[in-house]
């Protein structure tokens, strides 16, 4: 007989660093999102209001859903705090996004767990896996799978492993044994809401999403707020303050998992990145997530970043996309880049 201890343990040993089991259930927790939408704080994320109905209850992903499991990887490498932060110019880069596209690998090992299951069980059943994209909200069933707490930043907060954690797992039709929910560990502290550039977290576990620097810098194409501009500060792809603040991420944990090493991209010079072609920047991006964001989204970012840099000398190199090679960087060429860049200038003085 298939048991969730050993569903658990083959998941650790697919390169999972924590797995749980939740009830198939409408959780209380899944009735917040209706209310959030209606605030608006989805912003331009229309995906979010279409699958609504689908978020409301894993059911509705996986009519037969019985039981689901969360699975957690830890992402953070040694390319830790700060690494963007090498000067006046230098990118950031959000941690999830330095490694593989964790769509495709988490996927993989999710296929490769459920395979093993039917191996595992004699009879039939259902299985469905979700990765982020798709219609279940995670973080719920992972917070009564016992893999974390849903921190006041909205982030899953494993009590030993800190946040820097994908989530992703499998709705199955088997009962199996469900874990424990994590509780609320948070207590009275509040220094990812203190220490949020852009005060996108409006209150505790409340994250207006049109003011955060990962929705700015990854989820919008057009043009980002001017008021938004400044706060970005060298974040060219999504933003890892809030958990970086966290006490639960003081020493976070390092995976080696080879997934997530990856040639550093954080830390690279803005100016630099802006001379790349198009080709150069696609072969930066190249395998990990960052393929989600479109060339164009990327150099709007990085003219932002110059902007804020403070370095005047970098001005010039506004008017140099691709090395200044005709054709080599047509996605500089956009109302929204161009826009950007006549930002940057002005705020450089030039
Ligand atoms: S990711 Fe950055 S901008 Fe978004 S809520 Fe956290 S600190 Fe604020
Ligand atoms: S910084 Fe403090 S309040 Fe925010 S998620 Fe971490 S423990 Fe919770």
């Amino acid at each position: 007989m298939l048991t969730s201890a050993a569903v658990k343990q083959q998941a650790l040993t697919l390169g999972f660093e924590v797995c749980g089991v939740a009830p198939a259930t409408a959780l209380p927790e899944l009735q917040f999102l209706p209310d959030w939408l209606a605030r608006g704080y989805a912003g331009d994320m229309i995906y979010l209001h279409k699958s609504a109905h689908a978020r409301a209850d894993i059911r509705n992903f996986l009519p037969s859903a019985r039981s689901v499991i969360v699975a957690g990887a830890i992402y953070n490498t040694d390319q830790g705090s700060g690494i963007g932060d090498q000067g006046a110019g230098t990118v950031q880069i959000a941690r999830y996004a330095r490694g593989q596209d964790y769509h495709l690998v988490l996927a993989e090992r999710l296929e490769r767990l459920v395979a093993w299951m039917r191996g595992q069980h004699a009879g039939a059943f259902d299985a469905a896996i979700f990765v982020d994209k798709h219609h279940v909200q995670e973080r719920v069933y992972a917070q009564h799978a016992g893999v974390g707490w849903i921190g006041k930043n909205s982030c899953v907060i494993h009590p030993a492993l800190g946040s820097f954690m994908f989530l992703c797992g499998v709705a199955v039709s088997l009962p199996l044994e469900v874990d424990a929910p994590v509780t609320d560990q948070c207590g009275a502290c509040t220094l990812c809401i203190d220490s949020c550039p852009t005060g996108a977290i409006v209150d505790a576990h409340v994250l207006d999403a049109t003011k955060c620097i990962s929705y700015l810098t990854i989820e919008i194409d057009g043009a980002i707020p001017d008021a938004q501009r400044p706060h970005l500060d060298n974040h060219a792809y999504g933003c890892d303050i809030c958990q970086e603040v966290c006490p639960f991420n003081l020493a976070p944990v390092l995976t080696a998992d080879p997934a997530w090493q990856a040639p550093p991209r954080d830390g690279t010079s803005a100016g630099e990145l802006w001379q790349r072609s198009d080709g150069e920047l696609h072969e930066f991006v190249k395998g990990s997530a960052m393929t989600h964001l479109s060339l164009s989204g990327l150099r709007r970012n990085l003219a932002i970043v110059i902007g804020n840099s403070g370095d005047a000398a970098l001005a010039p190199v506004l008017d140099r996309p691709g090395g200044g090679i005709k054709n080599a960087a047509h996605s500089a060429h956009t109302p929204v880049v161009e826009e950007a860049v006549s930002w940057a200038k002005r705020r450089l003085g030039a």
